[in-house]
């Protein structure tokens, strides 16, 4: 089979559908979502009921956990805290509670999912460094561990001894390793590449690809300035960054 793997959606409805309507030419028979479903975007309402259909599991983001709940506002820096609270009011109470019921870590097809680390999933913790990849390789048991939260997509891989980071779009899993993968963004990538991030993991050929999704930032923009939202959430859309 051949999975999406959706991450950081962050209310951005032209970029989901864009990845969606992909999902056809990449092959893809069934899909999960590594949470950050809302936040910072104009369509917290659409993306969670796109991925609530669509997606086999989903566990929850730090957004989602704050948007779920006053009590979970979360150290968010002004704009991010801003869009958590506009996003409060667009969401009913169902969809808000379907939020922050999401499961912090799950299983899927041998693979172990996570919004940010498997070390202790719930701190949010971010991977950016080896030292911070080589502490969550000692918190999962599975042969790969796939993760999102930084916005930029990248792979570790370790045979047990020594660890590897790699900026590549492909890789084909051996027996012998172990692998911690981080998805990229569907809504907010931040590695200088504006088009949305997703991966595709094939079980039969135990490959994962990066895939890139050109859709129109420019009308996600749009979006965020007609909510009111602030203006830097709309101009990071199209430099990716
Ligand atoms: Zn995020």
């Amino acid at each position: 089979m051949r999975y999406a793997v959706l991450s950081d959606v962050h209310s951005n409805a032209p970029a989901l559908r864009a990845v969606v309507d992909s999902f056809d030419a990449n092959g893809v028979n069934s899909s999960v979502c590594l949470g950050d479903v809302v936040g910072y975007g104009a369509d917290p309402v659409e993306a969670v009921a796109v991925i609530r259909k669509l997606c086999d599991v989903v566990v929850r983001g730090n957004h989602d956990n704050a948007a779920s709940s006053e009590e979970f506002g979360g150290s968010f820096n002004d704009d991010a805290g801003e869009a958590i609270a506009w996003t409060r009011g667009q969401l009913s109470t169902a969809e808000a509670s379907y939020l922050g019921g999401l499961p912090l870590s799950a299983s899927y097809e041998g693979a172990r999912l996570v919004h940010a680390s498997p070390l202790n999933p719930g701190s949010w913790t971010y991977i950016t460094r080896m030292r911070d990849a080589t502490a969550a390789f000692r918190a999962f048991e599975e042969p790969l561990c796939l993760v999102g939260h930084t916005h930029e997509p990248v792979f570790y891989v370790t045979d047990g001894k020594r660890r590897r980071r790699r900026e590549i779009p492909r890789l084909r899993m051996k027996h012998d390793r172990r692998y911690l993968i981080n998805v990229g963004s569907v809504g907010q990538p931040r590695d200088g590449d504006p088009r949305a991030s997703y991966a595709v993991v094939d079980t039969d050929e135990q490959t994962v690809e990066i895939v890139r999704v050109p859709y129109d930032t420019e009308l996600a923009g749009r979006r965020i300035a007609g909510a009111g939202l602030p203006a830097s959430l709309a101009e990071r859309l199209t430099s990716g960054r």
